[in-house]
């Protein structure tokens, strides 16, 4: 899941360490299925803003052994999330007018 932005940040010496602890900590297995753990997990995900704040992108507390299936369904699960909150979204943009058709509202 390593993007543009993180790259560096996954090349680190810190990230290597703090990653080796997490994977130690969890015994090596994945804390959602225990299969083999492959990947660390930040539970708060990285951006563009948060990568510097070591309280965050090198927190253990932030960190979770998965194995690379878990680790894709959890990406895509909040993906999915972000997507119907989006279509959410896009529906409240629609309201009836007095004839009961779907107007789209003027904001
Ligand atoms: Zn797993
Ligand atoms: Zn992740």
């Amino acid at each position: 899941m390593a993007q543009k932005f993180s790259k560096a940040f996954y090349n680190s010496k810190e990230w290597e360490n703090v990653r080796e602890y997490c994977l130690m900590r969890d015994k090596y297995l994945c804390v959602n299925c225990g299969a083999p753990a492959e990947e660390v997990h930040h539970k708060i995900h990285l951006t563009p803003q948060n990568i510097g704040d070591k309280s965050i992108s090198l927190n253990p507390n932030n960190l979770a052994s998965l194995c690379r299936a878990c680790h894709f369904e959890q990406h895509r699960g909040e993906h999915a999330n972000g997507l119907k909150a989006k279509q959410r979204e896009e529906k409240s943009q629609y309201t009836f007018d007095e004839n009961g058709y779907l107007v789209r509202k003027n904001i």
